[in-house]
């Protein structure tokens, strides 16, 4: 999406040679028009699988998985990161580590939100080393859903999260690659 390439562009801070802060447009601010657009383009690459849910991660997937799950006319089901050690039987949990908060957390779904007819799409704001993502995938597998596949707002390609996944014969989209972060500068892929 070039839209979004120039936004990058112009509001995106490098924090370092392997982070972005992407404040303005994904993970404290929301442009409504822009990431509606998001959800079409998602909704559109996966318009033909059938899916009967979009999940996402809280709290900054969630935006972009709203918009691609209102133009798929499907629910929308986010894994919260749980804050609680009392077990629930009716959670399927997994423990991921934070890429940029650098501590574990567990995120939870309650199996009545994924059940086994159902065939997800799985949508991100940012993909890093896949950890996050690796542990939403295992959820999904436990609960006996199917994944048609991966949306991502921003792929880092230079870190091998999607490139893991598509290893995998996962499917992964992504509305914007990003090859480097090296020199202060953003390079697109
Ligand atoms: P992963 O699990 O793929 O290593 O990291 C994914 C999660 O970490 C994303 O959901 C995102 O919130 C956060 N993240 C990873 N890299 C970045 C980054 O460069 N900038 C920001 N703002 N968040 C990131």
């Amino acid at each position: 999406m070039e839209k979004l390439k120039e936004r990058i562009l112009s509001e995106a801070s490098i924090l370092s040679s392997d982070v972005l802060k992407l404040d303005g447009l994904l993970n404290h601010q929301v442009d409504p028009e822009l990431t509606m657009e998001m959800g079409r383009e998602f909704a559109r690459l996966y318009a033909e699988e059938r899916i009967t849910k979009v999940i996402t991660v809280e709290s900054s997937g969630i935006p972009v998985a709203f918009a691609t799950a209102l133009t798929l006319g499907v629910p929308l089901v986010f894994a919260r990161r749980k804050k609680t050690l009392i077990a629930d039987p009716d959670a399927l949990t997994e423990r991921v580590p934070s890429f940029t908060k650098g501590i574990v957390t567990d995120i939870m779904v309650s199996r009545q939100y994924l059940m086994p007819q159902d065939r997800v799409l799985f949508i991100d704001d940012i993909i890093a080393n896949g950890d996050a993502a690796r542990g939403l995938i295992k959820i999904i597998e436990r609960s006996g859903a199917q994944l048609a596949g991966l949306g991502i707002v921003v792929e880092k390609s230079f870190q091998a999260g999607a490139r893991t996944l598509r290893e995998q014969e996962i499917r992964v989209e992504s509305l914007v690659r990003i090859a480097s972060l090296e020199g202060g500068k953003i390079t697109f892929a």
